[in-house]
């Protein structure tokens, strides 16, 4: 009886927040079954409770941690953890503090299976605790998740890239600008440190960012044009693999573009490669539609043309090649780990000439340089390829094939027959 009272008194008094009560009554000698106290209505524990607010003094919960670890394993009625709730109510001390004693509880799915990095991606939890759930459960950092924190700050990011072409801002002094956002805008910092951490776990590898952000397909353009600013010293840096950053890009697919991200809201039909945006809609809650829908005439109250840009969709791997040997026209004449020219390595993996330009002009005796295993020129390789999964591919062969003659005419002459 005595015992119930306790319980209850102990419920009381971190509910009503009296801590200088809850912490006399934690530290009772018989204290060990308050902390493993279940209430029925919601399936609350003393950790749970403790967590609901964000006032709690950090003592208390490391208190009730210190003699009951695995109240943190906890499931109330909702299948909720204490860090589930932790992280819902932004209690992010709470919430290192759990992972620490039990890091467990990074494993534990809610009734709708989402974990607690879902939530703390979801709800752009500070850095520290993202690094601590990826660490506690690498598992739980899907390409989902990566997909949905891209999503929202990949527009945004392009926004502010464009404004920052006006003004001709460093590189440095980006990284204090707000990047707009409906609910809630964030600084470029925070947005780098995050894609970096997430990009660099979810690859896998100890391989510099702008390596990971590169070769992960749900990271867009606009956050390598970001690690590329930010950290221009890793360009000639190498991964494990002894890759640089343009041998990565040129034996990529093309599969990531802007347009992956985000679907017309009329006819909910993905995007293609340009589409119209709201000049609000990083701002607002206002909408995107496609090209098709805009010609087929959409209700004023819908459309204003003035209202709306026309947004370019980038495709990413073009776009870094690109970058990287504009920024550094000598990257072109390095071979890679294993000795082949990232020409030889673009056109292998069916990059299209137009693609690939710039690789040609910084280093135009690529063109005549055989590739160390084939034993092949660009254009021989670019035109062994006989398999084709759709008509276009074979045009864009035969086109390339043709592009890369007319670079050379003496090719002709220098060996291919
Ligand atoms: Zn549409």
């Amino acid at each position: 009886m005595e015992e119930i009272s306790k319980r209850l008194m102990l419920s009381y008094a971190i509910e009503s927040k009296d801590w200088k009560k809850a912490s006399e009554l934690l530290l009772h000698e018989s204290s060990a079954a308050l902390k493993n106290y279940v209430d029925n209505r919601k399936g609350y524990n003393v950790l749970h409770l403790a967590c609901l607010s964000r006032d709690t003094p950090l003592e208390i919960i490391n208190t009730i941690l210190a003699s009951s670890p695995l109240s943190a394993l906890v499931e109330d009625n909702r299948g909720q953890t204490p860090l589930a709730i932790a992280l819902r109510r932004s209690a992010d001390d709470a919430s290192l503090a759990i992972l620490q004693v039990c890091p467990q509880a990074a494993q534990v799915e809610d009734i709708e299976g989402h974990t607690p990095l879902h939530y703390a991606v979801h709800g752009e939890k500070p850095i520290e605790v993202i690094i601590s759930l990826i660490q506690a459960n690498p598992y739980a950092l899907t390409d989902s998740l990566l997909h949905a924190f891209y999503n929202r700050w990949n527009m945004g990011l392009r926004e502010v890239f464009n404004a920052s072409k006006n003004l001709n801002t460093f590189a440095n002094s980006i990284l204090d600008v707000r990047v707009p956002h409906r609910i809630s805008p964030r600084i470029v910092r925070e947005l780098h440190q995050k894609a970096c951490v997430l990009t660099k776990s979810y690859d896998g590898s100890t391989s510099p960012s702008l390596h990971s952000s590169i070769r992960v397909q749900s990271c867009p353009w606009s956050f390598c044009e970001l690690i590329l600013k930010i950290n221009p010293e890793q360009i000639y840096q190498e991964d494990n693999n002894g890759n640089h950053a343009i041998h990565i890009a040129v034996s990529s697919s093309y599969l990531s573009t802007d347009a992956d991200f985000y679907v017309c809201n009329e006819c909910k039909s993905p995007f293609k490669s340009k589409w119209y945006q709201h000049k609000r809609h990083n701002h607002e809650l206002q909408s995107q539609y496609c090209v098709d829908c805009v010609h087929g005439g959409l209700e004023p109250y819908l459309f204003q043309e003035e209202d709306y840009i026309v947004v370019n969709s980038v495709n990413k791997i073009p776009a870094i090649i690109d970058s990287l040997v504009t920024l550094k026209p000598d990257l072109a004449s390095v071979p890679n780990s294993v000795g082949k020219l990232p020409l030889h390595q673009a056109i292998e993996s069916s990059h299209n000439f137009s693609s690939i330009q710039a690789l040609l002009y910084a280093s135009p005796n690529a063109l005549k340089t055989r590739d160390i295993q084939s034993h092949l020129t660009p254009f021989m390789s670019s035109a062994v390829e006989r398999i084709f999964e759709r008509e276009e591919d074979k045009l864009d062969k035969f086109s390339s094939c043709f592009a890369w003659l007319m670079e050379d005419p003496t090719l002709i002459s220098s060996g291919i027959l």
